[in-house]
């Protein structure tokens, strides 16, 4: 789905946040990106989104060279082919659960009434169909990062990225919302999923370990489960980041 291939990102200032960092996100994959604070998780997920451009290097998502696209280009391949999760759920302030949803298909040539049809049946997938009048500070965290999810896939977009999406919520509301994210990727969403919690990156089928801009380890669970086979790409640090 998506290529990374050699791609820096020097910030303004010259802060070195990915250097020639390869990655590929297949298709259908369920990925934890794990790493220290400040190792490039973030910047690295926003580059796979192409939210934002490396420096260097070069960025395929469907075959599209990032490079080729102006920026209306890019946000019309964004809007087509990416949902985005943040830890801080970024829901519209005394906006209704429904109309929050429905308006992720702004833009998109979606009548009113389709958009509010679509956002309920959205709402409904991640078992919020008894909350689409609450609005965001009548709905608990698990709740706000639940409809913040269902607004980030009411488009059908095949991939999926959150950043820390269990971040700011507790054991029993962060484990609702992973469950959502594994509905989605078993009925075929590509998703990429930040965490500090290594636990819960231990129990996905795959894991790339960031430390200092690099990726510093990629490994995918063995077959039957048995523990996880770290391969080092690059050869920098050790397993497990
Ligand atoms: P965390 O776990 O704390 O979210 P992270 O792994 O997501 O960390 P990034 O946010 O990707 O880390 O940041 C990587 C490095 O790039 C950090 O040193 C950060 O200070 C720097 N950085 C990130 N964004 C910017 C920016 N817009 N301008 C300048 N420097 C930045
Ligand atoms: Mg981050």
């Amino acid at each position: 789905v998506v290529t990374l291939h050699e791609v820096s990102r020097v910030f303004p200032g010259g802060v070195a946040a990915l250097r020639d960092v390869h990655l590929d996100v297949h298709r259908g994959e369920l990925l934890a990106i794990v790493g220290p604070s400040g190792s490039g998780k973030s910047t690295m997920l926003n580059v796979i989104g192409t939210l934002d451009r490396p420096t260097s290097g070069r960025v395929l998502v469907d075959d599209f060279l990032v490079d080729d696209l102006d920026d209306r280009e890019l946000s019309a391949l964004r809007a087509s082919r990416i949902g985005f999760v943040f830890q801080q759920f970024h829901l519209a302030a005394g906006v209704p659960a429904l109309d929050n949803v429905a308006d992720g298909l702004l833009y998109r040539g979606v009548g009113r009434r389709e958009r509010r049809r679509r956002a309920a049946e959205a709402l409904d997938r991640v078992g919020l169909g008894h909350r689409l009048t609450h609005r965001p500070h009548e709905l608990s965290g698990g709740e706000k990062q639940r409809v913040a999810i269902a607004r980030a896939v009411v488009g059908d977009p095949p991939l999926l990225l959150a950043d820390e999406p269990t971040g700011a919520l507790d054991t029993a509301a962060g484990a609702g919302v992973m469950d959502v994210l594994r509905d989605l990727h078993t009925v075929g969403t590509t998703v990429v999923i930040i965490t500090h919690d290594r636990e819960l990156a231990a129990s996905l089928p795959r894991q790339v370990a960031m430390r200092d801009g690099e990726i510093v380890a990629d490994g995918t669970l063995a077959p039957g489960g048995a523990g996880t086979v770290l391969a080092g790409a690059g050869g920098a640090g050790g397993a497990g980041g």
